[in-house]
C-alpha cells in the first residue's frame, strides 16, 4: 500500500482511539467507526451487527442508515455470512455474494442495496464474541484486500471497546439507581418507624414520670431505671429523626438569641452524674460574660450533647473531660476535650460519616450508632460552622466546634421558614 495512505489510516484510527478515552456516548462513536471503515477500506457502506438476548444480530450502527431504519431487520445467525463470522471467530472477504448461498438477502430486499461483494470481521471483548463489522461493495467493483481485512479488524477492536466500555457505564449507572432507591427505602423506613415510636414512648415516659412522683424513693429506683432506658430510647430516636431531616434537607433552624454559657453548663449538669459514676472529672471553662450567639438553642444542645456524651463514653474511669469556649471576633469556639482511648489518624476522615464507628461491630465495647458526629456536623454546617478534631491514641481526644455569633443568609433564611413552621 501506499505509505501515504496507510498514513491516512493509521491517522483515522488514531483519531477514534482518542475519541474512545474521551467519550461514554455509544452512538455517535460507533457511527463514526463505521464511516470511517467504509472509506479507509473503499467500501460503500459498513454496519456494526450485534448478536442480542433472542440470538438475532441486529444492526447497530450502518453508515448509510443514519435514521436507524435497518435495527428492525433480525439478521439470522444460522442463515448469513456475518452469522458464520460470529460463529467461527474467521473474517470472512467474499468477492461475489450473489453466487454466495449463505448470503442473506432480506436486508437488501428492504432497503434497496444490492451487495456485491462484502468483507466481514468478528466483533470480540475477550474470549466472548458479540457481534460482527462489515463493509459492503468495494468501489470500482474490485475485491477487498488482506490490508482491509488489517484495518477492519482494527476498527472492531475499538468498536468493541467502546461497547464494553458504554455496558460497564450502564451497570453502573443502574447499581447506583438501586442504591438510591435503597437508600430512600431505608430513609422512609426510618421516618415512619420514629414517628410511630415517638407516640407510644411519649406516653410511657409521660405516665412512668406520673407513677414516680406518687409512689416513695425505695420502689422508686425500679421505676427510675425504666424512666432511663425510656430516655435513652426517646434520645435513639430523636437521633434517627434529625439525621432524616439532615439528609432530606428538610431540617430548618430555629433561631433565637442566648448565652452560649447556659447551654454548656445546663449540657454538663446533665452528664455530671454519669461522668461521676464512671469516675470521671467533668469541667468547663467558660468566659466571665455573656456569649451572645444568634442560633437554633435546641439544635446547639444536640451538638453538645453527641459531643460529651463522646467524651464520657470514650473516656476511661481516673480521666476527664473539658468543654471551654472562646470567643473570636464574629464566632465562638466550643472545645470538647478528653483524656481518653483517642482516634487513630487514618479514622479522623471516617468518623463524621454516618453510622462510622471505629469500633468492629463484633467487639464494641462501647454503645451507640454511629450517628451522632454525622448529626453534630450537619447542624453546625447548617448554622455556617465548622467542626474539627485532634486527637492522639490513648492520650485523648479534643472536637471543636467553630459557630458564627449570627446565622448568616441562607441560613437567616431558612430560618424564617422555621419560624413559620412553629409559629
Ligand atoms: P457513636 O458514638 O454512636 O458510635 P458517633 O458518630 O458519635 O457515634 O461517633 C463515631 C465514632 O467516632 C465512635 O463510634 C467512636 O469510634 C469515635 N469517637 C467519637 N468521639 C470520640 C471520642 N471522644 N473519643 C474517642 N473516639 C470517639
Amino acid at each position: 500500500m501506499d505509505e501515504k495512505i496507510q498514513l491516512q489510516r493509521l491517522e483515522r484510527i488514531l483519531e477514534i482511539s482518542r475519541e474512545l478515552t474521551s467519550t461514554v456516548s455509544l452512538e455517535p462513536l460507533l457511527h463514526k467507526i463505521v464511516q470511517v471503515a467504509a472509506k479507509l477500506t473503499g467500501g460503500e457502506e459498513a454496519s456494526i451487527l450485534l448478536l442480542n438476548r433472542a440470538g438475532d444480530l441486529r444492526f447497530q450502527a450502518a453508515s448509510g442508515d443514519p435514521a436507524g431504519q435497518l435495527r428492525d431487520i433480525p439478521v439470522p445467525v444460522d442463515d448469513s455470512i456475518a452469522g458464520a463470522v460470529l460463529l467461527s471467530g474467521e473474517s470472512a472477504i467474499i468477492s461475489d455474494t450473489l453466487s454466495e448461498p449463505r448470503h442473506y438477502k432480506v436486508v437488501g430486499q428492504r432497503i434497496g442495496l444490492e451487495t456485491y461483494s462484502l468483507l466481514a470481521v468478528p466483533l470480540q471483548i475477550k474470549d466472548r464474541r458479540i457481534g460482527v463489522l462489515e463493509v459492503i461493495n468495494k468501489q470500482g467493483g474490485g475485491q477487498f484486500s488482506q490490508e482491509d481485512v488489517e484495518t477492519l479488524t482494527t476498527l472492531a477492536a475499538q468498536a468493541a471497546v467502546a461497547i464494553e466500555n458504554a455496558r460497564l457505564v450502564g451497570d453502573l449507572r443502574r447499581a447506583y439507581e438501586q442504591l438510591g432507591e435503597l437508600d430512600k427505602l431505608k430513609s422512609d423506613f426510618i421516618a415512619i418507624a420514629s414517628h410511630e415510636l415517638r407516640t407510644p414512648l411519649s406516653l410511657i415516659l409521660l405516665y412512668a414520670a406520673m407513677i414516680r412522683e406518687q409512689i416513695g424513693d425505695a420502689e422508686g429506683q425500679q421505676l427510675d431505671a425504666v424512666l432511663r432506658a425510656a430516655m435513652r430510647l426517646r434520645h435513639i430516636i430523636e437521633t434517627m429523626l434529625n439525621l432524616r431531616y439532615l439528609e432530606t434537607g428538610q431540617m430548618e433552624l430555629v433561631l433565637e438569641r442566648f448565652d452560649l454559657r447556659a447551654e454548656v453548663r445546663d449540657a454538663c449538669e446533665e452528664y455530671e452524674a454519669i461522668a461521676g459514676s464512671s469516675g470521671l472529672v467533668l469541667a468547663a471553662d467558660l468566659p466571665g460574660k455573656e456569649v451572645n450567639i444568634l442560633a437554633d438553642r435546641e439544635k446547639v444542645r444536640v451538638v453538645l450533647d453527641n459531643l460529651i456524651s463522646n467524651a464520657v463514653k470514650f473516656t476511661p474511669s481516673g480521666g476527664q473531660v473539658q468543654i471551654s469556649l472562646a470567643c473570636q471576633s464574629d464566632s465562638v469556639e466550643i472545645a470538647v476535650a478528653d483524656t481518653g482511648i483517642g482516634i487513630p489518624l487514618e479514622e479522623l476522615n471516617y468518623i463524621f460519616d454516618r453510622f462510622y464507628q471505629v469500633e468492629d461491630h463484633m467487639t464494641r465495647r462501647h454503645g451507640g450508632m454511629g450517628l451522632g458526629l454525622s448529626i453534630v456536623k450537619g447542624v453546625v454546617e447548617l448554622h455556617g460552622g465548622r467542626v474539627s478534631v485532634e486527637s492522639v491514641p490513648d492520650r485523648g481526644s479534643r472536637f471543636m466546634v467553630l459557630l458564627p455569633l449570627s446565622v448568616s443568609g441562607e441560613q437567616a433564611a431558612m430560618s424564617a421558614v422555621g419560624q413559620q413552621a412553629v409559629s
